[in-house]
């Protein structure tokens, strides 16, 4: 077996294990359709493999010399538009369609041309180097993009402009003087080893970004709590970490709840009551606390709400009329009235975070044991308090 079969064999395996793979990352992807026209390209690209070795080895090259042309810039295509669903930018089909076929075309045309020429190179090259440069542009112009996306991108435009280094190499080194010795060529070589090379490093790059957004679709997930839709206590504590990290020292306040007689409202209403009151109160929380805000279910009748850049007064007018419309919660049974305990606290510095959920903690104890359904405020000094709109004070 000669070199570039070689490389063929392994070409054809790379790509049909890549398309496997599409396939089954598909069943877990939130971008399924993505996903599938990705395996759809690489499924379809390897096909390429075997026609070049059918130009070799048969005796109707022609015709499988096209055919290994169109597999390659079809399944290139097929890239493109799961790129374009992955991004945000689809793709015209009956553009697409009409490219592949007009570039289907153009390789017939140029196929009886004189191998090496800078025209015929170019030509030949040109159709996968607009698609993978167009699918350049389409990861690179796409908004909210992490690392792996710029690298993809920048890895995408460095594939498409390969292509034209490759023409620049079969026209410096020769392509073969028929289709029939391209296989023999030490370009075949040079070009089989690149493509190989790139397609695994475009696919793998491909799937990095399938599978980092499957691990932050799990990682939401977990830290997600179902019945009330707000975060459960580990993704509270994660989001308020990463507010203080980016403004450790501020002026930030945290407020603890409990509704008050929760177990009575299950005991008298029935268990799916008390999961209607959590619902609606999570709701109430989304709706009413500001967009930077961080909300949190810490427990099963317990909340949290971490509030940056606010002082605890206003913290504490924020509790007030959380608490005052929590007695009005829509759609629940006659005669429910829900109502809910706070503690409120600063947050100085992300160092005194503990204390501040154990300073709030006991406002929130003393609210409950001055009969419920208040604010109270701690960790103040004696003038920020002179200053409060009257609520108690620890
Ligand atoms: P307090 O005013 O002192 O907070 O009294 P409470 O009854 O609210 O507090 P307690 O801690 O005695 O009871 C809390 C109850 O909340 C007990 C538990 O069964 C109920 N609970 C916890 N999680 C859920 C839930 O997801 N759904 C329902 N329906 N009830 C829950
Ligand atoms: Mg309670
Ligand atoms: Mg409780």
């Amino acid at each position: 077996m000669n070199g570039v079969a070689f490389f063929l064999g392994v070409n054809f395996v790379v790509a049909v294990c890549f398309s496997a793979v599409f396939a089954v990352v598909a069943t877990r992807s939130r971008s399924r359709r993505a996903a599938l026209w990705l395996a759809a390209g690489f499924g379809v690209a390897s096909l390429s493999a075997v026609c070049e070795l059918l130009v070799a080895y048969t005796d109707t090259p022609k015709i499988w010399a096209i055919g290994a042309f169109a597999t390659v810039l079809i399944g290139m295509m097929l890239l493109r538009i799961g790129i374009g669903h992955l991004y945000g930018r689809r793709l015209d089909k009956r553009i697409a369609a009409f490219f592949v076929s007009a570039s289907i075309i153009l390789c017939y045309v140029i196929y009886d041309m004189p191998r090496g020429t800078l025209i015929q190179a170019v030509s030949y090259q040109s159709p996968f180097a607009i698609v993978l440069l167009d699918s350049a542009f389409v990861i690179l112009a796409s908004r909210g993009r992490q690392m792996i996306d710029r690298f993809l991108g920048m890895l995408t435009l460095f594939t498409g402009l390969h292509f034209f280094a490759k023409a620049g190499l079969a026209v410096l080194v020769g392509a073969g003087s028929a289709a029939k010795d391209y296989i023999h060529t030490n370009y075949a070589l040079i070009s089989q080893s690149a493509t190989a090379i790139l397609v695994v490093a475009v696919g793998l790059t491909l799937l990095a970004a399938l599978v980092l957004e499957i691990m932050a679709d799990q990682r939401s997930e977990s830290e997600r709590d179902t019945l009330s839709a707000i975060a459960n206590r580990r993704g509270f504590n994660r989001q308020v970490q990463s507010i203080l990290s980016a403004a450790s020292h501020g002026k930030h306040a945290v407020i603890l709840c409990d509704l008050d007689h929760f177990k009575r409202i299950n005991d008298t209403y029935g268990h799916h009551v008390g999961d209607m009151v959590i619902q609606s109160f999570g709701q109430l929380m989304n709706d009413s606390a500001p967009k930077r805000a961080a909300l949190g279910r810490i427990g099963g009748e317990e909340f949290a709400i971490f509030l940056p850049d606010t002082d605890i007064s206003a913290a504490a007018l924020f509790a007030q009329a959380l608490r005052a419309a929590t007695m009005t919660l829509p759609d629940l049974p006659d005669g429910l009235i829900v109502t809910a305990s706070f503690g409120v606290s600063p947050v100085t510095s992300a160092a005194r975070l503990a204390e501040a959920y154990r300073q709030a903690d006991q406002a929130l104890y003393a609210a409950k044991n001055a009969g419920r359904n208040q604010v109270k405020l701690t960790g103040l000094d004696e003038a920020e308090a002179s200053e409060q709109h009257g609520e108690s004070r620890l």
